[in-house]
């Protein structure tokens, strides 16, 4: 069953939450909807489960729309499963009972369950790890544990499709660390077709099949997690994804001429074509390195952060900061006059992903 999102627009009096939003789902997909607070996700997911209508364009799921700014099939009426970042339990109701509550409730359930819920319940428990626990009330549980019951009570009708809004960000660092691998077993698991709402580039880097990048409402880029990363359409995918020192200039062929420094060239590492024809050159943390005594960007370092692995650095030149991470031991001072040079090497790096 695929999902489709044709010129979705949404206003709520002055302001557009959404506009020309088109994004086609494939049946299993895993999409993440990435984007800063206020950019529009909620309302999305919003509008994908029937909690609320669009102004204009429409959504259909399989063979049936659901959407238009005429008809909206309520949320109960669609084959929808959904994750809230608050968990959203019910207090009087223990784990099982979570798990069971959609199967007698909800008006899509697949036969061979409704004719069985027991059975199904078990399975669902087996796959939330939460057998043990089945008669503990809601107020008895971890953190990590009340996500679990909301996944499995979001899974346990089979959905066509699992709607989650920021389920991870009430959750420990640690703890968030582990659920994603727990989502992505669950989509292994399930093949549900997944519709993942989150404000963290990595959560969307680490689980999606494909990202879209939204801004202001808009989307600004949709692809792969490699895509997104590697080649960045805009300016601001390519600084919310990873951190990126936007570089203006000009293109000419593979050829890059930094506006202020006429006298360098920088080869072409992959820069995608919007971005050539905005005349910027994104440069990633890892793809500079800092030396001295040579030819390059003479600049001072302003800040120094040991990450463990990695030494951040600012460094000021040309009237920019700039962010450079560097793997090296050596380890420059605050202060030192310094010289940037773009890492050539780390395009081969990068082909492999
Ligand atoms: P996100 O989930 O990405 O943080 P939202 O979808 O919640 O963003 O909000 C997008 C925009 O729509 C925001 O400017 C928000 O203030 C506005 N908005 C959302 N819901 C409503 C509403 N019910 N009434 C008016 N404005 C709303
Ligand atoms: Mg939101």
């Amino acid at each position: 069953m695929t999902t489709i999102i044709e010129d979705l627009l949404k206003k709520f009096d002055q302001t557009t939450a959404l506009q020309n939003i088109n994004i086609s789902i494939q049946d299993g997909e895993f999409i993440a909807i990435l984007g800063p607070s206020g950019c529009g996700k909620t309302t999305l997911l919003r509008l994908l489960a029937g909690f609320d209508s669009p102004s204009d364009g429409s959504i259909t799921i399989g063979d049936q729309q659901v959407s238009t700014k005429y008809v909206t099939l309520p949320p109960e009426k669609r084959n929808i499963g959904m994750v809230f970042q608050s968990f959203a339990l019910w207090p009087h109701l223990n784990v099982r009972k979570h798990i069971e509550f959609p199967l007698l409730h909800h008006q899509y359930v697949p036969a061979d369950i409704r004719a069985n819920t027991a059975k199904r319940v078990d399975e669902v428990m087996k796959i939330i790890e939460l057998t043990e626990l089945a008669n503990r009330m809601p107020n008895e549980l971890s953190g990590g544990q009340k996500q679990r019951v909301a996944l499995g009570r979001a899974i346990a009708p089979k959905p066509e499709l699992l709607l989650m809004d920021e389920p991870l960000s009430n959750l420990d660092a640690e703890l968030r660390m582990e659920m994603r691998k727990e989502i992505q077993e669950l989509h292994h698991l399930t093949n549900a077709t997944i519709v993942y709402v989150t404000h963290d580039q990595a959560e969307a880097l680490a689980m999606a099949d494909r990202i879209v990048v939204m801004n202001k409402g808009k989307i600004e880029q949709i692809g792969t997690p490699q895509e997104i990363y590697s080649r960045p359409t805009t300016a601001f995918v390519a600084n919310f994804v990873g951190k990126a020192n936007l570089i203006q200039g000009t293109w000419e062929s593979d050829q890059f001429t930094p506006a202020s420094y006429p006298a360098i060239t920088w080869p072409d590492l992959g820069v995608s074509i919007p971005l050539k024809k905005q005349g910027i050159y994104p440069i990633r943390p890892e793809q500079l390195e800092i030396v001295k005594d040579q030819q390059g960007i003479e600049g001072e370092i302003t800040s120094v952060q040991y990450q463990g692995k990695e030494i951040h650095y600012t460094v000021q030149a040309d009237g920019m900061d700039w962010v450079v991470h560097s793997g090296m031991m050596e380890k420059f001072r605050l202060g030192e006059r310094i010289v940037l040079q773009l890492k050539v090497a780390v395009k081969e790096e990068q082909k492999e992903v």
